[in-house]
C-alpha cells in the first residue's frame, strides 16, 4: 500500500500509513498524553539529563509531537522543523527545567545515576498502557509492507526498556515479542502476520491492520491456486501417460493379430483410442456407438491393457 503524501510526489510507506492512523487521536486524558510522551521518549533517537532529540520522517507524528507534548507538559520543542520541512525532521528539548520537569513525571532523579526504564506506576490504567506503545511505535517503530513480507518492531537505546517493553506487551496482547541486539541498541519484534495485525488494531491502526490480513488472504488464496494448478498438472500428465499405455498395447494386439479376435466392444474401444489418442475417458465414451459411461470406457480400456500384457508373458 503506497499512497502519495501531502507534499504531492514524496511516496508514504506503510509505516508511515499506519503511523499517520494513530496520529489522527491526540489523547484527551492528561495521563495518557504523559504515558504517550514515555513511549515517545524511551524509543527516541536520545533522551537523558543532557537532552532530548526525536527524529522522524513522519510527518504526521512531526505535527502530533508538538500537540502532545504541550498537553502532557505544557510547553514546546526548544527545536522544531519548519511546518513545511520534509525528509528528516528533528525535534529538540535542550532547556533544563524543562528536562528537570519530564524527569520528574516520570519519577527519575536527573542526579542520579539509575538508567531509564519503564516505571510502571506512570502506566497504572490500561488506557496508559496503550497510548504509551502507541508512543513507543511512532517514535520507535515501524511495520513492512506485508507485500514484502511481515515485520513489525520497536527500536530503543535502553537495555531494561527492551525488557519491560517485553513484558508489556506480553500483558497486553498475550504474546511474547522476539527480541534482537542492534547497533548497541534493542529491538523487540514480530514476525507473523496475525500478530502485528493485532498489535496494529491496538495501536489503533484498524486500516493498517487490515491490510495485513488482506495480504494474508491473497497470499493464502494464491499459494491454494497455485497447488490445484500442480494437481491438475499432475493429472494432466498421468492422463497423456495412461493413454501412451493403451496406445501401444492396441498397436502389439494389432500387429500379432490379436485384436481381430476380441470382442467387438474392445475392438470399438480400441479404433476409438487410435483415432483420439488426446482424447479424455469422457470425450472417447461419448464416442462409443452407443455411447457408454465413463467407467465403462475406462473398463474396457484397461481390458486391452490386461490382455497386451498377457500376450507378453
Ligand atoms: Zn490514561
Amino acid at each position: 500500500m503506497v499512497m502519495m503524501g501531502k507534499g504531492g510526489n514524496m511516496a508514504v510507506s506503510f509505516s508511515g500509513s499506519a503511523k499517520a492512523e494513530i496520529c489522527r487521536v491526540v489523547p484527551q486524558k492528561n495521563c495518557c498524553a504523559v504515558a504517550q510522551c514515555f513511549g515517545i521518549l524511551l524509543f527516541c533517537n536520545s533522551f537523558g539529563a543532557k537532552g532530548i532529540r526525536i527524529i522522524t520522517e513522519s510527518r504526521d507524528f512531526a505535527n502530533f509531537l508538538p500537540r502532545v507534548f504541550r498537553k502532557a507538559f505544557g510547553f514546546d520543542f526548544d527545536m522544531q522543523p519548519e511546518p513545511d520541512a520534509t525528509g528528516k525532521l528533528n525535534f529538540q528539548i535542550t532547556d533544563g527545567e524543562k528536562i528537570l520537569q519530564i524527569m520528574k513525571a516520570y519519577g527519575f532523579d536527573p542526579e542520579g545515576t539509575v538508567s531509564l526504564h519503564i516505571n510502571l506506576p506512570v502506566l497504572e490504567e490500561d488506557c496508559c498502557k496503550a497510548a504509551f506503545l502507541r508512543g513507543a511505535f511512532l517514535a520507535g517503530g515501524s511495520v513492512t509492507d506485508p507485500a514484502k513480507g511481515y515485520h513489525m518492531e520497536l527500536a530503543t537505546t535502553h537495555h531494561s526498556v527492551a525488557r519491560e517493553g517485553y513484558t508489556l506487551i506480553n500483558e497486553v496482547l498475550g504474546f511474547d515479542p522476539k527480541c534482537a541486539g542492534r547497533g548497541g541498541g534493542q529491538v523487540l519484534y514480530l514476525k507473523q502476520s496475525d500478530r502485528i495485525s493485532d498489535f496494529l488494531i491496538y495501536l489503533g491502526a484498524p486500516v493498517s491492520a487490515m491490510g495485513i490480513i488482506e495480504a494474508r488472504l491473497e497470499k493464502e488464496l494464491k499459494n491454494k491456486v497455485v497447488r490445484r494448478c500442480n494437481c491438475d498438472d499432475a493429472n494432466t500428465s498421468k492422463v497423456v501417460e495412461a493413454a501412451q499405455e493403451q496406445l501401444s498395447a492396441i498397436r502389439f494386439l494389432r500387429e500379432t493379430g490379436r485384436l481381430e479376435s476380441l470382442p467387438a466392444k474392445l475392438q470399438q474401444a480400441a479404433k476409438g483410442r487410435e483415432e483420439n489418442p488426446e482424447a479424455s475417458l469422457t470425450e472417447l465414451s461419448a464416442l462409443m456407438e452407443p455411447p457408454i459411461t465413463k467407467p465403462a470406457m475406462s473398463h474396457r480400456l484397461k481390458k486391452l491393457v490386461e490382455i497386451a500384457q498377457e500376450a507378453k508373458k
